[in-house]
């Protein structure tokens, strides 16, 4: 964010509030020149989240593909649509106030969800999602999942 009077792109956030469905944020200029204070405004509803990948790309969040990586890996599992959709709706709620948020926390939030429904449901999303370092990772957690 550039300040409007100097054009100097370090500017810091003082305050920030949500009200009307906007999110107003007081800055103030680094420029020790400066120093001046503005106030930006940024609507809720026209934020387009963009997802973090593990190589640092950016990529526009995408519902779709998440309730479907869900529906995989719960396949021929006795869980109901209603239980993935809620999943997916809790996520969203979960990351409503943020603009990019990294695959890593959406797959971690879901691992979470699924693992109170179905266990089998919950390796298969994991062995997608959960970047092992190494075979010990694994093996911890094919332990939790036993325990
Ligand atoms: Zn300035």
């Amino acid at each position: 964010m550039r300040c409007p009077y100097c054009q100097n792109p370090e500017t810091k956030v003082t305050d920030k509030r949500e009200s009307g469905g906007a999110i107003r944020r007081r800055r103030e200029c680094l420029n020790d020149r400066c120093g001046k204070r503005f106030t930006t405004y940024e609507k809720i509803d026209s934020v387009e989240r963009f997802v973090i990948k593990k190589d640092g790309r950016r990529e526009p969040f995408n519902r779709d593909k998440v309730f479907l990586g869900v529906m995989k890996a719960c396949e021929k599992r006795n869980i109901s649509h209603d239980k993935i959709e809620k999943i997916i709706k809790d996520l969203e709620e979960n990351i409503q106030n943020k603009k990019e948020i990294e695959t890593k926390k959406i797959g971690e939030f879901v691992m979470k969800n699924l693992k109170k429904i179905d266990k089998v449901a919950y390796i298969r999303f994991a062995s997608v999602y959960r970047d092992f370092e190494d075979v010990d990772d694994f093996k911890d957690l094919m332990k939790e999942v036993r325990e």
